[in-house]
């Protein structure tokens, strides 16, 4: 365009110049051809792909349509019949055309929406372009008015092109970037707007119409409107036309996936008309069918499905037609799969409007899920019937793995008196009787654990403390990993069983007249126990009681007081026996008792039951009262101890020899069976009858035995207790102060041997030397745990006026082993008042270092078993050794026990040892 403009000017035509108005003409005419398809194009889009610009399209291009005619036509050259033509008229329409169509523009980007029929716009369009041309004439009035007059027409055209060149540009550039729904549109209409801005550029510097750059400028404009076909046939026809494309085949892939769905689904589909003829079958439909489908096509239902069939569809399809849904189960019986189940829905089918043009019917075949439901109905109604046999005689109770319940049912709860919510979440300790061994539990959960059933008789005890029997099955369920998930107890009751067997038993093993066992139980007890003997420590005994001369007390007091009698001597062997013997009245005035567990050793076991023999000896030597008279009867007892290798009548036997034998010698006596035992049982009674006179007969001497230092000077006495029997001589505490204990004596000897040292230490009290000796009294347990221990000592000291810092308490390791913590608190108490302690016979028992540094002991006496053979035995030594470091590592003082040689006391007083006592230094004697 530059080229055209400032190049040398070129005449096209020259002598061909009554050439240009056609060529121009026909140039115009495809910018008025184009504008006009804008037009059509506008006003006949469809209302979906309507630009709500397209009215002012149709406005614009309409004015720009005529005025680019009238344009044409009065250029110079062109045939006249509107008015003259010439070139000022013909420049005023192309001028009035540009700006019209550049204010369209402006109109269009304004995003202006021109509302109303399109007709209406178009006619505007004409009128607006016709009034512009009836303006024609007064070119120049309106050139005044706007303040152009000055100007020759050359200038103002030059300046109007100019001016229109900048406004195309400009609005060609916010087309270009103009953000609308209306992109494609506005992009071809920007490029349009370039080049017709560029175009009217050839139309500020010409001369004549004929030059290069005039025609250059039409060129553009063809050019130009190009573009406007193009927008024009973007968005009025291809756009709309890819987009039916885009939308048919969607639609075309949408029905594929229908059919592909209908075709498929297992549920059956039929379309029918409202006359209930056939329209469409999917092929689920299609394969029940007697006939191919193309032939029933247009059939009435009742020719397609068999008529029993139609007659139950019948009523949902005419529901149908009526516009409801209609949902119906039926059944039918096929000839060839028997009995069949159908679920049947009926749609109406409507079209478009909403119009009801048929049925659609839908069938399921239901057949298996009715049948699982009537199998799954069955199983539950009979699950439930045997739940309720079961609840109503049996009492059932579901836990889970760890024995939790969950579900108990009423007769549970009647017979355990507990609510169903205090039961649930619980175990079955809630119930527990403690009738039953851990073993026995350990055994059922061993059991049921390993996924099999266990049987057996459980007894329970009920909120109220009572107790009830219950034969009990426990089954359980196992999980998928073989392992019991639960557990299901069903119980019957059979306390009422268990209370008549127990009453039949008891009739069984007891005599009527005392309540006593009877000699079954004693056969069946001694047998047991004859059998178990080879594995017990313990040693039992048999005593056969006989009452002497009882056949008199009959004869002359008459049955019924004989009978009286034997009542209650049998309430007197329950007191003197102890609670787990067992006692049996044979028959007439024979008993029996059957003592188990005497005691650990033979000697034990035959002391125990001399004891016990004796108690029941004086128990029933006691005199009793029948009616008015006072009756003593004396009995004769025989009794064996229970050995290996003896069957039950072998020991009866033994048992009745031995009363035969206290009846032979006498009677009124307790008589063993063994001669040797006999012997035996014969002192230790003497002893024990000996015994509890001791005291009062003044046979009981305290003898002392010297406590030397390092220097062989005595500084203490230990006080030892001695028995001067009156046939026996002197006896040995080892052997007596066992019997004093079993007695019950050691409380008063103890007493007696505190009170005698103490008077000693009082006695002492001005000598020089020996008011410095320590005085030592050997302690017993018994005496220790007694709870007046520290009291009697107080007293003692009090009484005696004895100085309580001479005084030594000894006790033995094994005294501490039960309730250290009062023990300590004794000694400690004790010491407060001065009294000091020794621990006798240290490393015979189990001390441990922890006890031995919380008690207040000053001295350790190291047993004389260590000491006896220190020399030679090198373990000895070294515990000997042990003590004296540890001892002295406690600050505390040791005496070495027993010391009888000048070698031990060497040895000792080379390792450290302080004290020592023994006969090396002097034996026990009383002090003159
Ligand atoms: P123990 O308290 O350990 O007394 C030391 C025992 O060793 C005494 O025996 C004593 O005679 C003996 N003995 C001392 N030196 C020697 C020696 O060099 N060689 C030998 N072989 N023995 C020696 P005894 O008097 O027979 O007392 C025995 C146990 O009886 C005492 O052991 C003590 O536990 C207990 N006992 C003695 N008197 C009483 C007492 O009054 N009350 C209590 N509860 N027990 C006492
Ligand atoms: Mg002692
Ligand atoms: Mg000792």
């Amino acid at each position: 365009m530059l080229a055209a403009l400032y190049g040398p000017r070129v005449d096209l035509f020259g002598p061909q110049a009554d050439m240009l108005p056609v060529i121009h003409f026909t140039l115009e005419m495809f910018s008025v051809v184009v504008s006009l398809l804008v037009v059509v194009a506008s006003c006949h889009a469809f209302d979906s792909h309507r630009s709500p610009l397209a009215n002012t399209l149709v406005l614009v291009f309409t004015a720009v349509a005529v005025l680019d005619f009238l344009h044409a036509l009065s250029y110079s050259g062109m045939p006249t019949f509107l008015s003259p033509n010439g070139m000022p008229k013909a420049i005023y329409f192309w001028l009035s055309g540009r700006i019209v169509e550049l204010l369209g523009f402006v109109l269009l980007l304004s995003g202006l929406h021109l509302r109303g029929r399109s007709y209406l716009w178009l006619l505007l369009g004409i009128a607006a372009s016709l009034l512009v041309a009836m303006l024609e004439p007064h070119t120049l009035a309106l050139q005044s008015a706007l303040f152009l007059e000055g100007l020759g027409s050359t200038a103002l055209n030059a300046r109007l092109g100019l001016l229109l060149c900048i406004g195309y540009l400009l609005t060609a550039a916010w087309m270009a970037r103009v953000p609308t729904t209306e992109r494609p549109l506005f992009t071809t209409l920007a490029k349009a707007s370039f080049i017709l801005g560029i175009g009217e550029l050839a139309f500020t510097r010409w001369g004549s119409p004929t030059e290069a750059s005039v025609l250059l400028g039409h060129v553009y404009k063809v050019l130009a409107y190009l573009y406007v076909f193009r927008s024009i046939y973007l968005t009025s026809l291809r756009l709309p036309y890819e987009e039916v494309v885009a939308s048919r085949r969607r639609l075309a892939r949408r029905e594929a996936e229908y059919r592909s769905l209908v075709n498929n689904m297992p549920i059956g589909l039929m379309q029918l008309d409202t006359h209930l003829r056939l329209c469409f079958a999917n092929p689920t439909v299609e394969g029940s069918l007697s006939r191919p489908l193309a032939a029933l096509l247009g059939k009435h239902i009742g020719e397609i499905v068999p008529v029993d069939v139609a007659l139950k569809m019948h009523p949902g399809l005419l529901g149908a037609l009526q516009g409801e849904r209609v949902e119906l189960d039926y059944d039918f019986v096929s000839p060839v799969q028997g009995q069949l189940h159908r679920s049947f829905i009926a749609i109406p089918d409507r079209d478009d409007d909403q119009a009801i043009r048929g049925v659609l019917a839908i069938v399921q075949d239901t057949t298996e899920r009715t049948r699982a439901r009537q199998q799954l109905d069955f199983a539950m109604r009979e699950t439930n019937e045997l739940r309720a046999a079961l609840d109503a005689h049996a009492i059932v109770a579901m836990t889970d793995h760890k024995g939790a319940i969950t579900r108990v049912n009423d007769k549970f709860c009647q017979i355990s008196q507990y609510s169903r919510e205090e039961l649930i979440g619980s175990n079955h300790r809630i119930i527990n009787s403690k009738r039953h061994s851990k073993a026995f539990f350990k055994e059922m959960w061993s059991t049921i654990g390993r996924g099999k059933v266990w049987n057996g008789e459980i007894c329970n005890r009920a909120k109220d403390g009572s107790l009830y029997w219950v034969q009990t099955t426990i089954v359980p369920f196992l999980g998928e990993n073989g392992r019991p998930v639960q557990y299901i107890a069903i119980r019957a009751d059979i306390t009422q069983r268990k209370l008549a067997e127990k009453e039949a038993r008891q009739l069984a093993y007891h005599d009527a007249l005392t309540g006593l066992g009877n000699r079954r139980l004693m056969m069946e007890q001694l047998t047991l126990a004859a059998e178990r003997a080879p594995q017990m420590d313990c040693l039992g005994a048999l005593a056969m009681i006989d009452l002497d001369h009882f056949k008199e007390i009959n004869d002359t007091l008459g049955h019924p007081q004989g009978d009286s009698l034997l009542q209650q001597i049998a309430g007197r062997l329950r007191e003197a026996a102890r609670p787990d013997d067992i006692i049996v009245r044979l028959g007439g005035d024979e008993f029996c008792v059957l003592f188990h567990n005497l005691g650990a050793t033979p000697k034990e076991s035959i002391a125990r039951a001399t004891d016990i023999g004796e108690r029941i000896h004086n128990a029933l030597a006691q005199t009793y009262r029948l009616g008015n008279t006072e009756v003593n009867v004396t009995s004769s007892i025989g009794i064996t101890m229970i050995c290996s290798g003896l069957d039950a009548s072998e020991l009866i036997q033994r048992a009745d020899q031995a009363l035969y034998k206290a009846k032979e010698n006498g009677r009124d006596a307790l008589q063993f069976f063994d001669p040797r035992l006999q012997a035996e049982m014969a002192s230790r009674i003497n002893l024990l009858r000996d015994l509890r006179h001791a005291i009062d007969d003044n046979q009981l001497r305290l003898h002392y035995q010297p406590i030397v230092d390092a220097e062989m000077h005595v500084t203490g006495q230990e006080a030892l207790l001695r028995w001067q029997h009156p046939t026996m001589g002197m006896v040995q505490p080892a052997v007596f102060i066992p019997l004093v204990e079993q007695v019950n004596l050691i409380l008063p000897f103890g007493i007696w041997v505190l009170v005698t040292a103490c008077m000693q230490i009082k006695a002492w009290e001005d000598d020089p030397v020996r008011s410095q000796w320590s005085v030592s009294v050997n302690v017993s347990a018994r005496q220790l745990h007694d709870p007046d221990f520290v009291a009697s000592v107080e007293t003692v000291l009090a009484r005696t006026g004895a100085n309580p810092k001479c005084l030594r308490l000894e006790l033995t390791e094994s005294m501490l082993h039960t309730n250290l913590k009062a023990v300590i608190e004794k000694m400690q108490l004790l010491q407060h008042r001065g009294v000091r302690f020794s621990l006798d016979d240290f490393g015979t028992g189990y001390s441990s270092l922890s006890y031995l540094r919380q008690l207040p002991v000053e001295q350790l006496k190291i047993d004389r078993s260590f000491v006896q053979n220190i020399q030679n035995n090198t373990n000895d030594l070294a515990t000997v050794r042990m003590i004296l470091a540890l001892a002295a590592s406690m600050g505390v003082e040791v005496v070495a026990e027993g010391v009888e040689n000048d070698a031990q006391y060497t040895q000792l007083r080379k390792d450290g040892c302080q004290k020592f006592q023994g006969y090396l230094f002097g034996k026990p004697t009383e002090i003159q």
